[in-house]
């Protein structure tokens, strides 16, 4: 496919803010692509160049796509710089530098959608001395080769801003259409296998073996979520009696696959996190008693020293942490509370009720102080359930309700266990834009414009500002991740890639033009940064219209 075929469904996609238009573009251009191509298409459209289960990234930022302008078109970084200066965005400023080109290229192949990949693909293993230089070449000769329009499209896909609005359920609804299968199934395939050019490249072969795409030993797959409740009797009456009722802990989830004596952890996002906790692959190794097995756990900070459990911040500098990782391990160490078997001796376990997999699960684990079932009972009392929510929100977070007949369904917030915590007064949001502070801090962005997501359009609205009750180090952690997501500039704020997710406690929310939502929170607060979560995990604005 020749690349100028996909910048126009580019165009056509971004003139339109209609999700049902852009599904039905979509769909008529997934109906006449080929099998080979439509993997990677599918995954463009959604501004992705490697499916979510991989974890490859360019790792080019704007200053090195800044200088890849300069050597392409032939101008000055600083033309380059004032030009994106009176753009705000660097797909613009590319488009117009390619067109306005010092140099014409002498060697000016056309380029194919292949010829795109593999140049792409190529970038993240570039490593080693010079590997900047050899980025910066690769990204200036593809540049090179492109047309203004191609230029631009270029560009944002490389930086990963891809702004066309199709996400997820634009792509499913657009692969049913064209393929003639239900959107459920799509899904269900796709929370699977989490990759949706797999999917599409499945349906477009036969839409019949899409049933195939099933869950898969060291292939991570999107976990069920859990809704909130507000009481005891709330969670009785949405899972029904009697229920388990099992302690909330405050750490981090992982999906743990083990196939003999090869362990390998992921977490919610499908990050693989194997080399951070070999602690936690050692306990794997010596308590799970079963082979083939997928299974969920929470990993828990614990104090070395007082054996009390450590808050999630903590815990989550040892999911970043590439090196010493013996050293923090001893400060950090981390014990495993496991809730939810999804495969044993090979064979999933989604199918099978909670009861049975919870069953299952226990007489599978060895359990020891480093290893053990969540602290659960089954019961009918609300005497009982208030009584270990006490427990629960003494020692950890709250609660969670579990339906003993449900089965597993990967990806979604069904119901099928709910979560009662003491503080419900917090939602997750994105942070979409940062404004400059004043004084002595104008250096520094010093307030931050809140968003929630809109699931149905795949849009971020704005819903609030944060400005108050940051300690210096969230506020120079939050001054780093801004920078990183630059995606326009203005002399008062900078527009920002969704990227980042922060909790965020809040007095109330009332109803306000101000913001896109049509609501305020009231005083927001940081609470914690969520690395753990993308920003579609966000809430929704139908969450937060449910809070009002
Ligand atoms: P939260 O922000 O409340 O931790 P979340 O949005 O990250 O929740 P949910 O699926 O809504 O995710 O809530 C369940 C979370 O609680 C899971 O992410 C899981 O890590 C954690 N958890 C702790 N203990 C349990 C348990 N016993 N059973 C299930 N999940 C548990």
């Amino acid at each position: 496919m020749i690349f100028k075929e996909l910048v126009q469904l580019f165009n056509q996609l971004s003139s339109t803010t209609k999700r049902l238009k852009m599904t039905e573009i979509l769909s008529s251009f997934l109906k006449k692509t080929k099998c080979k191509d439509i993997g990677f298409v599918v995954l463009l459209c959604m501004g992705r160049i490697f499916p979510t289960n991989n974890e490859q990234e360019l790792g080019v930022a704007n200053n090195m796509m800044i200088d890849a302008l300069a050597l392409a078109s032939g101008t000055e970084k600083r033309e380059v710089m004032k030009t994106w200066k009176a753009y705000g965005d660097l797909g613009e400023t590319a488009k117009y530098l390619m067109k306005n080109k010092k140099q014409v290229s002498l060697l000016n192949e056309e380029l194919t959608l292949e010829s795109v990949k593999d140049t792409l693909y190529k970038i993240p293993v570039i490593e080693g001395k010079g590997s900047v230089d050899r980025k910066l070449k690769t990204i200036s000769r593809l540049l090179n080769s492109a047309g203004s329009d191609e230029a631009l499209f270029l560009t944002r896909i490389i930086l990963g801003s891809m702004r066309t609005g199709v996400g997820t359920g634009v792509v499913r609804d657009a692969l049913s259409k064209a393929f003639n299968t239900s959107a459920e199934e799509i899904e269900k395939a796709y929370n699977l296998c989490t990759d949706y050019s797999l999917v599409a490249e499945t349906l477009c072969n036969n839409p019949n073996s899409i049933k195939r795409l099933g869950l898969k030993l060291f292939n991570p797959i999107n976990l069920m979520l859990y809704q909130k409740v507000t009481s005891v009797s709330e969670g009785f009456e949405k899972v029904g009696k009697p229920a388990i009722i099992e302690v909330k802990y405050d750490g981090v989830r992982a999906q743990i696959h083990k196939k003999a004596d090869t362990i390998r952890i992921f977490t919610r996002n499908l990050d693989e996190v194997t080399k951070q906790f070999p602690d936690a692959v050692k306990y794997v190794k010596k308590g799970v008693n079963a082979d083939n097995v997928i299974f969920e756990c929470e990993m828990v900070a614990f104090n070395p020293k007082t054996n009390k459990p450590m808050p999630f911040q903590q815990l989550s500098r040892r999911v970043k942490r590439k090196y010493d990782i013996d050293e923090i391990i001893k400060e950090i160490p981390v014990k495993l509370f496991c809730f939810d078997l999804l495969m044993c001796d090979g064979k999933s376990l989604l199918d099978n009720s909670f009861e049975y997999r919870h069953n299952k699960l226990v007489s599978i684990i060895k359990q020891d102080e480093h290893i053990m079932m969540v602290k659960g009972i089954k019961t009918s009392s609300e005497e009982e359930a208030n009584k270990l929510f006490e427990e629960g929100i003494k020692e950890q977070e709250g609660v969670m309700f579990k339906n003993l007949k449900a089965n597993y369904k990967a990806g979604s917030r069904v119901g099928y266990g709910v979560k009662l915590k003491t503080h419900m007064k917090e939602l997750d949001l994105v942070v979409t834009e940062a404004y400059y502070g004043k004084g002595r801090r104008s250096k520094w962005f010093g307030s931050f414009t809140l968003s929630c997501y809109d699931d149905t359009t795949g849009e971020f609205l704005t819903v609030g500002k944060l400005g108050t009750g940051f300690s210096d180090e969230d506020l120079a952690k939050m001054n780093e991740l801004v920078k990183k997501n630059i995606e326009e500039e203005t002399n008062t704020k900078v527009v920002l890639k969704p990227a980042i997710v922060v909790e965020v406690e809040y007095e109330e929310i009332q109803k306000s033009p101000t913001y896109s939502s049509g609501y305020a929170l009231r005083f927001p607060r940081l609470v914690r940064f969520r690395p753990d979560k993308t920003p579609d995990e966000a809430n929704t604005i139908k969450m937060v219209e449910d809070l009002l």
